[in-house]
């Protein structure tokens, strides 16, 4: 045979042998729920997963501690690594002049401190789902396209991991598509999904949803909405609505997880305000932190916002959601320093 057509044939192979594994990683991700050890997995590869985050404010830490004398250079330059990973200047100068204050001799020193200083302003807050009703009443929040939809389905494979059985109630009226997303997502968790006609009314379906939960036995109820911003009065009053419904039906709302895309970084932050006026937030989802370079969000928001964040996104894969733990993402992020 003539070797040109065997390059080209063993070309073509490769290229399909290739494009296999590439489909195949992508569909590991959005099957069943995972396996605990898949969780664990996911859990103790944080350092990696957080590569862009841990790699950019790595290298510039790493320059800052190259410096023989623990300086005021050396201080500015620790102070602009912090504000490069989007913690916020304000956020940045109060944990490098807390830092200062503790006078570190050496810069082995001074990343201990550091360390504790990052560790200190996380604070040790409960991050837990708070679930005190039977069944529980979980609402999610948040602006278009930060994750809603995508959050709600790796929590309910989360929960169902932990014991507990989740029924996802589709209070997206708005757009179009959204209770079809939802079920696609609810089908491959294998829970229930309630729904309603678009342009229905989202509380009424909060209620139902709220319902069924409880006359099926299930331990929680995640409520999904609309995060459209246009119309902010609405939204707003839309919010309170299911809030006031739901609450009337259960005695209390257990949580009201906001959930931000971290990759949108500070301007993020201040789109949250329309929420935190409509219903009290009590958690913080941070999504897309796979691809970001801007991680350090999580210490700002948290210190901004003054809630606590729970979990963070990083894929777009079922086992994707992390439990959000202080220690673990501070060392992550000094992994390579
Ligand atoms: P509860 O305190 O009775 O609600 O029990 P939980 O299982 O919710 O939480 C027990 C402890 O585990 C909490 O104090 C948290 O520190 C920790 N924990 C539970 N859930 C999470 C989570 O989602 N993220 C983190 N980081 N810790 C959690
Ligand atoms: P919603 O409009 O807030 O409900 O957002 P969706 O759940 O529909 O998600 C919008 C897009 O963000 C989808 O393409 C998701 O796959 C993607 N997404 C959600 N969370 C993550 C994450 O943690 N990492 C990455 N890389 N993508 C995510
Ligand atoms: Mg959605």
């Amino acid at each position: 045979m003539d070797p040109t057509v065997l390059i080209i044939i063993a070309v073509v192979l490769a290229v399909a042998l290739v494009g296999g594994l590439v489909v195949a990683r992508r569909n590991r991700g959005i099957q069943a729920p995972p396996s605990r050890s898949a969780l664990v997995t996911a859990d103790r590869t944080l350092a990696e997963r957080l590569g862009k985050t841990r790699q950019a404010l790595g290298s510039r830490l790493r320059a800052a501690f190259a410096r023989s004398a623990v300086d005021d250079e050396f201080w500015d330059a620790i102070e602009e690594a912090l504000i490069g990973a989007d913690m916020g200047v304000p956020t940045a100068t109060a944990i490098v002049t807390a830092a200062r204050r503790a006078a570190p001799a050496d810069a082995g020193e001074a990343r201990q401190v550091l360390r504790a200083e990052l560790l200190a302003t996380l604070g040790d807050r409960h991050r837990g789902i708070h679930r005190s009703n039977d069944p529980a009443v979980v609402m999610v929040v948040g602006v278009n396209g930060v994750g809603k939809t995508t959050t709600i389905a790796k929590l309910a494979a989360r929960l169902r991991e932990e014991g507990a059985e989740s029924l996802l109630g589709a209070a997206d009226t708005f757009r179009a598509a959204a209770d079809t997303q939802l079920r696609t997502w609810a089908d491959r968790v294998g829970v229930d999904v309630v729904a309603a006609e678009p342009g229905a009314d989202p509380a009424s379906v909060a209620f139902d949803a709220y319902q069924a939960a409880k006359s099926r036995g299930k331990d929680v109820v995640i409520i999904d909405t609309a995060g459209r911003l246009h119309s902010k009065s609405n939204l707003m009053a839309e919010l309170k609505k299911i809030n006031r419904v739901v609450e009337g039906a259960a005695g209390s709302v257990d949580e009201v997880l906001l959930v931000l895309d971290a990759t949108t970084g500070q301007n993020g932050v201040a789109q949250t305000e329309v929420f935190t006026d409509a219903v009290g937030v009590t958690g913080i989802v941070l999504t897309k932190m796979d691809g970001t370079a801007k991680g350090g969000i999580v210490v700002a928001v948290e210190r901004e916002l003054g809630v606590p964040v729970k979990f963070i996104g990083v894929g777009e894969g079922i086992d994707d959601l992390v439990r959000f733990d202080p220690a673990e993402f501070v060392d992550a992020l000094l992994a390579d320093v």
